[in-house]
């Protein structure tokens, strides 16, 4: 009989509690002085078991200063993508996750542990929902109302679930992205191809990359030269100038010599936008990643630094939006003039449209979403599956690179990326790789991990998961489930069952969101984190999760309609009542 004192643990001694966070203070990986917080790395367990400490380990990656945009504020990417909801709630998750039992759940209401019970040993170490709220009141104003009284974060995708790894992840997704484009439109190749784009953020550096990893120019607008040279160290982009004249110049000559290159431009998107459409030039292919999503955090207005921008926004939020509304406004104007000219242009899911929309662009509709390049990949149950060596071990993903070269010898796509990743990808945090697999192709990856752990041909254990933007754990009517076929777009049982269904089968925690991508009251989402720790529960528990998770993806698609996805449901025997 389990006692209601062993229940209703939430209350902890401070004493022992303050001791359990002093050996991360001293061994160097927490600062509360600086506020800082480096990765864990190494084979010395700090918790109670691996299923706990890999927990701990994704929360201290995220928030590297190498992986976090702004680690000081907790903000890991996408705007203001935050891991925790301030530093007093950082300590009591950390405090928490050291002292919590091998068969203890921990419950995190946007970003603060709110309560600890006993579950079961092979049910979830932590649950988490971020940013959630009743759908009559989910906007930003009422939002960040909530935000200021500090009831509520927003965890965009990946950061309050603790699965971003950099701009590697977004890298593969943007590659994948990009080669849809080149193979629906440029015969498999961007070679000789010029594209225009913005923002240099945490994903949004991965266009340059992506881009010149299938043989393309890239010119992307950047206000912020910090970020513009951050990104040229990271090697994810080649060179810069804020001379406009210098920049196409450079970026012409590359594409006639067929020459990668990537170009960072030190503008705002709104004036670079016009000046290359005012010069007579049409790019191949248009879009922008801006974090126009949140114009107050995100986007920058033009006519103004980005020092310049943070001080106003400080001083006065209502003047900073009109002046970014009027900017987006531009901004969407040039998008739409490529548009008209013959440009392949599309929103690449930050919800620039609906922003410009607002400030009066009626036709921003016009341009069409993302998921015109990647549905077909959806149905497959295809999405951004990642994994992470939990004791930092570089070796460790390089044969893994090799396993996964090895088991997916067939499909080149899968094996170019890898190579290029192996070769251009520097490691942010916690050593990671990142690939789109399919249905049925997760789950064998995850056994065969979970196997060369147990074996000892990896140095420790291994942490997979994915991005929210998956193929059956989002709806988000601007992005993912933009023009469903049967009009489902808005329909958000999806996410939920998905989250569901990985919490009972048993992943290491399940993060349930709100508002990730495109903003508050436009998606929810749902993602989750597993450790493979070589035990044999674990590989139940991976055969379980990474069927059910990409499983649902092609339920999703099959249920709207798609034939794709309803052949694939048949090939697989996936057992789906409604579509028999
Ligand atoms: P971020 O906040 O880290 O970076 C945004 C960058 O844009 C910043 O460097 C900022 O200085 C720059 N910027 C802002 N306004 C500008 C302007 N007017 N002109 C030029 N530069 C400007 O955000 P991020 O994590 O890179 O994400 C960018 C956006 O892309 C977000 O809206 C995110 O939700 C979206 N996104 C979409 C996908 C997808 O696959 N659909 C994936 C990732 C991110």
């Amino acid at each position: 009989m389990i006692s209601f004192a062993k229940l209703f643990k939430c209350v902890r001694s401070q004493n022992s509690v303050s001791k359990a966070i002093q050996t991360l203070i001293d061994k160097g990986y927490y600062d509360p002085s600086t506020r800082s917080v480096k990765a864990i790395k190494g084979k010395e367990l700090h918790c109670a078991n691996w299923q706990i400490e890999g927990a701990l380990r994704m929360l201290f990656h995220v928030l590297d200063p190498q992986v976090a945009k702004d680690p000081k504020n907790l903000i890991v990417y996408g705007g203001s993508g935050k891991a925790a909801r301030n530093w007093e709630c950082f300590e009591n998750i950390v405090e928490t996750l050291l002292t919590m039992r091998e068969d203890d759940t921990l419950f995190i209401q946007s970003g603060k542990p709110v309560a600890v019970f006993t579950t079961w040993k092979h049910a979830p170490r932590v649950l988490m929902s971020n940013a959630m709220l009743v759908p009559k009141w989910a906007d930003w104003d009422y939002f960040r109302e909530l935000e200021r009284k500090g009831l509520t974060m927003y965890g965009q995708m990946t950061a309050g679930s603790w699965a971003y790894i950099g701009s590697q992840g977004i890298l593969q997704g943007t590659y994948e992205e990009f080669g849809a484009i080149a193979e629906q439109k440029f015969g498999g190749t961007l070679t000789r191809r010029l594209v225009l784009t913005a923002g240099l953020g945490e994903m949004g550096a991965a266009q340059p990359l992506a881009i010149k990893m299938h043989g393309g120019v890239a010119l992307v607008s950047e206000v912020n030269l910090a970020q513009i040279k951050r990104k040229i160290e990271q090697g994810y982009l080649d060179t810069w100038t804020d001379n406009f004249e210098k920049a196409l110049s450079m970026a012409l000559s590359a594409k006639d010599r067929g020459e990668p290159l990537s170009i960072g431009v030190l503008s705002n998107a709104a004036d670079f936008y016009w000046y290359v459409a005012e010069h007579d030039v049409l790019p191949d292919i248009v879009t922008d990643q801006t974090a126009a999503h949140d114009l107050l955090n995100g986007y920058i207005p033009a006519g103004m630094s980005f020092e310049e921008a943070q001080t106003l926004r400080e001083k006065d939020q209502r003047r900073y939006l009109e002046l970014a509304q009027l900017t987006v406004k531009r901004h969407v104007e040039a998008m739409l003039h490529f548009l008209k000219k013959g440009a392949i242009v599309f929103d690449y899911g930050n919800n620039i449209r609906k922003a410009a929309y607002d400030a009066g662009v009626t036709t921003a509709f016009e341009i069409p979403g993302q998921m015109v390049f990647m549905r077909p990949l959806f149905e497959e149950g295809r999405g951004p599956f990642r994994w992470s060596s939990l004791v930092g071990s570089e070796k460790d993903i390089a044969r893994l690179d090799e396993e996964i070269v090895s088991m997916f010898s067939k499909n080149a796509k899968l094996v170019r990326w890898i190579s290029n990743a192996s070769k251009f990808v520097k490691f942010q945090g916690l050593p990671s790789r990142v690939c789109w697999l399919g249905y049925g192709e997760r789950a064998a990856f995850g056994l065969r991990i979970n196997q060369l752990v147990k074996n000892g041909e990896l140095e420790g254990p291994i942490w997979v998961g994915r991005d929210h933007l998956d193929c059956g754990s989002v709806a988000s009517p601007y992005r993912e489930t933009e023009g469903m076929l049967d009009g489902s777009d808005a329909i958000g049982d999806w996410p939920v069952l998905n989250a569901l269904g990985n919490a009972v089968a048993g992943a290491t925690w399940v993060a349930f969101h709100h508002g990730g991508g495109v903003g508050i009251g436009y998606s929810i989402h749902a993602g989750f984190g597993l450790v493979l720790d070589g035990t044999e529960e674990m590989g139940e528990r991976a055969l379980r999760v990474l069927t059910i998770d990409p499983g649902l993806g092609v339920v999703r698609h099959a249920d709207a309609g798609y034939e794709k996805a309803k052949s694939v449901a048949r090939q697989k025997a996936i057992r789906t009542p409604s579509l028999r």
